[in-house]
């Protein structure tokens, strides 16, 4: 699975105008080109379920559940509690972009 380095969505497998595998995030439009046997290795579960909601769910939640927990305060609900991870941009001398997800509300919101 892999996140959006512009907004911090779950990104997803699609195809582009040409044709090729891609993976689009649905909140901000970014896509992301990638060599269709990684996609399909990464992306088979989700892919397979893409047509069913429900169980698209339960991934997900599967996903966050793995993610480490940091005390910082969600900007919408005021909980004090979210899930965290890192991305690296694309230079490598970049430093880290961290994201945020509300435990409670699902907010999703970045750190720079
Ligand atoms: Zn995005
Ligand atoms: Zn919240």
């Amino acid at each position: 699975m892999e996140f959006c380095p512009k907004c911090g969505a779950l990104l997803m497998p699609d195809v582009n105008e040409e044709g090729k595998t891609v993976l689009r995030c649905k909140s901000c439009g970014y896509v992301k080109e990638v060599e269709k046997g990684e996609i399909e290795e990464t992306y088979r579960i989700a892919h397979h379920i893409s047509h069913e909601p429900r169980e698209e769910m339960i991934v997900v939640k599967e996903e966050v559940r793995t993610l480490p927990i940091a005390r910082v305060q969600c900007p919408k609900c005021g909980n004090d509690r979210a899930y965290y991870w890192q991305l690296q941009t694309r230079r490598a001398d970049e430093a880290m972009t961290t994201f945020y997800r509300c435990t409670k509300c699902g907010h999703t919101w970045r750190q720079y």
